[in-house]
């Protein structure tokens, strides 16, 4: 783990030709709390939502000292943007327009019951929609606590094309609570026949102080088999891949030209600024984030103008660790003169030997077997540096 320390100087962004800046701005707000989810939201606080805009705009203000042209792509991430009054992002979107390039890509994450909002967002400049869809199956829906239908998962991503949305991403889960393959074949298929242009794969973690991390302590979650989880991990990168998506990164296949620009800047080490409760930044070597507690990032940006708890400076060798850790997540792979390094060599043929990794022409990367063990191959090849 690096060496944490607080963050007490401001940081201010001087922009100046940095086109290929990315933003990211965090709308906590939730309309419940999903029961495996670990991400920094709120649920029941909408009635805040127009104060906690107010607090992003000012930050913004403090992080931007000039307004020229400098992202290239735009996120509101969350918790789910879609479940506060599209005028607020508008507000947000007004006060970065003149730093925002005109081609830019500027993706909204909704939830499938926020139909209403989506021509909204289309008219206020959002060219992109994810949905947080998960599964076109009722029963795998129920069992991961969602709120929406298949039914309403469908008819949200009509809502999104009637809308004017030609941009829409798609976001699946396997490994569901009780979900057979057979179920899962039918959200993959379901998805694949709306036609989305991107759609991304996640399997279920199971992260600690979450519903389901207690149900499973208990003996209460009846989770696939990991032969069963690996097994729709498979069937995902073939089917998504005959259907024409390809996968360009572990858990993200894209028509041709819709890889999500934004999302690859963090896999290519690219500069981004996180702004709102939570956020992440990474500017200039330097990560910093701000705080995780709602009325904490309210007041202290009122007070201040920023929230940030915590940073970070990358040494060479963190920096190195975290190029190959993030880059061989993409099926473009590394370049290959990375496996020469003399501490990273030894694990490197060993891992090609198992059939984990494989070199294509000057590249590396993760063979179909890689894929399955991606965190640990990673971890082992730069566990000398
Ligand atoms: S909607 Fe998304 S952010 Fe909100 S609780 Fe569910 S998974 Fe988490």
């Amino acid at each position: 783990m690096a060496c944490w320390r607080r963050f007490r100087s401001p940081i201010k962004i001087v922009i100046f030709n940095a086109m290929s800046l990315g933003l990211y701005i965090h709308i906590p707000f939730c309309h419940s709390r999903c029961p495996y989810c670990d991400f920094a939201f709120v649920v029941g606080q909408t009635h805040l939502a127009k104060r906690y805009t107010n607090a992003v705009i000012v930050e913004l203000q403090h992080r931007m000292q000039s307004a020229r042209s400098a992202f290239n792509t735009l996120y509101f991430g969350g918790g789910t943007p879609s479940a506060i009054p599209p005028r607020q992002l508008a507000r947000i979107l007004a006060r970065v327009k003149n730093a925002v390039s005109p081609d830019a890509e500027i993706t909204a994450e909704v939830n499938p019951n926020d139909h209403a909002h989506f021509e909204k967002l289309r008219e206020h400049g959002i060219n992109r929609l994810s949905l947080g869809i998960q599964a076109f199956v009722d029963r795998t829906l129920k069992a991961l606590g969602r709120f929406h239908t298949a039914s309403e998962a469908t008819a949200a991503c009509h809502a999104a094309r009637t809308a004017g949305f030609e941009n829409i991403s798609i976001d699946l889960m396997f490994g569901a609570p009780g979900q057979t393959c057979e179920e899962w074949d039918t959200s993959l298929q379901r998805a694949i026949d709306l036609c989305p242009e991107h759609i991304s794969v996640y399997g279920l973690t199971i992260e600690p102080h979450t519903n389901f991390a207690r149900r499973l302590q208990k003996g209460q979650l009846d989770l696939p088999i990991e032969t069963d989880q690996a097994a729709m991990y498979l069937r995902a990168i073939d089917q998504l891949e005959s259907a024409g998506y390809a996968q360009y990164e572990i858990s993200n296949f894209a028509r041709p030209g819709f890889a999500s620009r934004h999302n690859r800047k963090y896999w290519r080490d690219r500069a981004y600024l996180g702004v709102g409760m939570g956020a992440h930044s990474y500017l200039d070597n330097r990560r910093f984030w701000n705080t995780h507690d709602l009325m904490a990032y309210i007041q202290r940006v009122e007070a201040g103008g920023e929230a940030c708890d915590r940073a970070e400076t990358l040494t060479p060798t963190q920096r190195a660790i975290e190029r190959v850790m993030l880059g061989l997540r993409q099926r473009r792979g590394l370049r290959a003169n990375f496996s020469r390094h003399p501490k990273i060599r030894k694990h490197y043929l060993a891992m090609a030997k198992r059939d984990l990794i494989e070199q294509i022409d000057d590249r590396i990367r993760l063979t179909r077997r890689g894929l399955l063990l991606a965190d640990w191959v990673c971890a082992e090849l730069v566990r000398d540096l």
